[in-house]
């Protein structure tokens, strides 16, 4: 039981029951914090920011699709009603396991049990110019910033007389085939082909590029071969440049080098190409993986720390039955985090836990209207049949019920109106700022 108030600047009300801390109100972090036993534990949230992110659907938001708002979710109303749950808006620094102790940018917290829900990051493998010249779309404010940066370059695009600047201020680079890479060129070809046109009359869309550029030989690497084979087909269709077995080894404000020896030209460059898990410090070094995720057995739990578990993409997950760790998908993080929960219930009743045994529910990616795959365990859809599955199964995964109301309207517009009515630079993107991160 927590006795430790000196180590309580959280202002954190003391309890009898076991403490929980829960790093992170992503997918695995709420679905824990829901399932987890409100009369029997003491559960406190902590996250840097104050709402819940629908991941899948931030690429709607970069191309003008969506208000950040539809696709988000205070955290303090998720746990709103539930008992002895407390939420607090903070960075947590490291953890020292020995002590149970917490540190964040506001104060330290001492835990019985601690659970690492911190998803992952861009992974920039060491490239400097990419991190300091490419938008990641990892977040809220990075869509935001993307939506900025591709209104913003069109304003620019006609302010310039060089022609060769004018164009790298119309095309986008994006890098990276997987679904995040596939479903924002689709949404940026619609952008351009159905909705700029109408706003940009002195300028000819015909003229703008975007290309994907997969290092793999195909698009969706992680997908049937058709699947992979119909999307290429789809963004062709939509006039998409699609550039496989080629990767980015640099770039600057302007050029995009390619392995191939080529160069690119463009102002927008987009990097969806690489995760890293968000391991934080503290944990023993033998548990970090190269990629920064943490090592759980079947039981979420950390090797060599003792009531330290760890869910979702932050965690790997190496067993004798399962020498690979999951994928970084929503459903690992939802399975992992409503097992624990379970778990934890359960140890409290003195009953053994359950091993963790992931039911891969499926793949879908979406390319645009009427045009989707997925690739189910006993069928494979492609085309409008996939489109409405995608459509249909996020909206009942966003969370609140306001969400998909407000989604399920703006999708059920843009499909009639082929436009999109949210190309707003409310906060415009200042490449300074971006530098200064990246160093
Ligand atoms: C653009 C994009 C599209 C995607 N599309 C799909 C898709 O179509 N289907 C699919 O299955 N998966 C998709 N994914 C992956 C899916 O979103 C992730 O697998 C899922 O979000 C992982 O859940 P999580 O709970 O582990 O982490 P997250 O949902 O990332 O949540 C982590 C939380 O931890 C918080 N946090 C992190 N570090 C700290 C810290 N030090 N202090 C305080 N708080 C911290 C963050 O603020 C965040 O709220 C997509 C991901 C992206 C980025």
């Amino acid at each position: 039981m927590n006795t430790s108030l000196s180590t309580n600047n959280l202002f954190i009300p003391s309890s009898p029951l076991p403490r929980v801390i829960i790093i992170g109100g992503g997918f695995a972090g709420i679905e824990f914090g829901k399932k987890l036993s409100h009369e029997k534990f003491q559960l406190v949230m902590l996250d840097r920011h104050n709402y819940h992110t629908f991941q899948p659907l931030l690429y709607q938001v970069a191309t003008s699709g969506l208000e950040p708002d539809s696709i988000s979710m205070p955290l303090r109303k998720i746990f709103a009603h539930r008992k002895n749950s407390y939420f607090r808006l903070c960075e947590v620094l490291a953890v020292e396991p020995d002590k149970k102790l917490l540190r964040t940018n506001i104060g330290q917290l001492t835990y019985d049990y601690l659970i690492i829900a911190t998803g992952s990051s861009t992974n920039y493998f060491g490239m400097e110019n990419i991190m300091r010249y490419a938008m990641p779309m990892k977040s809220v404010p990075e869509a935001l910033d993307l939506r900025s940066l591709i209104l913003q370059n069109i304003e620019q695009s006609l302010l310039v007389d060089d022609k060769k600047i004018r164009q790298s201020f119309l095309d986008i680079v994006i890098v990276g085939g997987g679904p995040t890479g596939v479903e924002l060129a689709g949404a940026l070809s619609e952008l351009k082909n159905h909705v700029l046109p109408n706003d940009y009359s002195e300028i000819d869309f015909r003229l703008m590029n975007i290309h994907i550029v997969e290092m793999g030989a195909r698009l969706l690497g992680g997908m049937s071969e058709k699947a992979s084979e119909k999307a290429q087909e789809f963004l062709e269709d939509f006039g998409v440049k699609v550039w496989l077995g080629v990767s980015v080894t640099d770039c600057n404000d302007i050029e995009v080098k390619l392995s191939s020896g080529g160069t690119l030209f463009t102002k927008t460059l987009i990097w969806t190409a690489g995760v890293q898990g968000m391991a934080i410090d503290g944990i023993p070094p033998a548990s970090v993986t190269k990629g920064n995720r943490i090592l759980v057995d079947e039981f979420s739990k950390v090797s060599g720390a003792e009531n330290i578990f760890a869910v979702g993409d932050v965690a790997a997950m190496v067993t004798k039955e399962n020498s690979h760790p999951h994928p970084m998908v929503a459903q690992v993080a939802i399975q992992q985090g409503r097992l624990l929960a379970k778990n934890l219930n359960l140890s409290l009743r003195k009953k053994p836990m359950i091993p963790f045994r992931y039911r891969d529910l499926g793949t879908l990616a979406t390319i645009g209207r009427n045009r989707a795959v997925a690739d189910f365990a006993f069928v494979r859809l492609q085309g409008r049949i996939a489109w409405f599955t995608w459509l249909f199964i996020h909206l009942m995964q966003l969370v609140g019920f306001r969400n998909r109301l407000v989604v399920l309207v703006n999708w059920m517009w843009s499909y009639v109106s082929y436009d999109s009515a949210i190309r707003l630079i409310i906060r415009p993107f200042i490449r300074r700022k971006k530098l200064q991160e990246g160093q």
